[in-house]
């Protein structure tokens, strides 16, 4: 399936989770074994060859992030919502585009020097990927680029992540 195609099977919801913001629904995405092939591959192609390591951002970024590891050989560290790893490196709390949230890296996982690579669906506020960028880079990581499927060119992401390497399939 062309990358076009497969993109097109993400679905706009208005108002959820909040009146105002229009949701980006990847599941039907994912549900599709060859446009989820296709996004798997083009996010796979975005990733640095230097890359050691990808950072997956709860929890739509575990579902890319495991398939593009799988394609590119790499591991992934999950970064998860507090509460969830039984051994924590950092806390980061952070402002969503509806709410605030906060997110932890495993311990001992990330070692000092290690290239990473963060992924997750959606590039909004940019927020939630800057605390991912700031876990890994408090533990010693460098962030050696961001891919993520969409990115929501009116949010301006890519200004909090300041000088970081965004790479995304679609602007929206
Ligand atoms: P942000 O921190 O504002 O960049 O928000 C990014 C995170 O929130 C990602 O993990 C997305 O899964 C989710 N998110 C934010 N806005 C949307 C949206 N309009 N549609 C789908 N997911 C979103």
């Amino acid at each position: 399936m062309q990358l076009d195609e497969a993109l097109g099977l993400i679905t706009e919801i208005p108002d959820f989770p909040e009146p105002g913001v229009l949701f980006r629904d990847l599941s039907p995405l994912f549900a599709h074994g060859d446009g989820f092939a296709a996004v798997t591959d083009a996010l796979a192609a975005t990733v640095e060859p230097d890359v050691e390591l990808l950072a997956a951002v709860e929890a739509r970024g575990f579902m890319l992030a495991a398939a593009v590891g799988y394609a590119r050989g790499l591991g992934v560290v999950l970064v998860r919502k507090p509460g969830k790893l039984p051994l924590v490196a950092g806390r980061v709390h952070y402002d969503l585009e509806y709410g605030t949230a906060a997110l932890e890296l495993p311990d001992k996982v990330v070692h000092a020097g290690a290239r990473v690579a963060v992924v997750d669906d959606v590039l909004a506020t940019g927020g939630t990927v800057n605390a991912a960028c700031r876990l890994l880079e408090d533990a010693g990581a460098t962030v050696a680029g961001v891919s993520v499927v969409l990115e929501l060119a009116a949010l301006d992401g890519r200004s909090a992540l300041g000088g970081r390497k965004v790479s995304s399939l679609q602007l929206a």
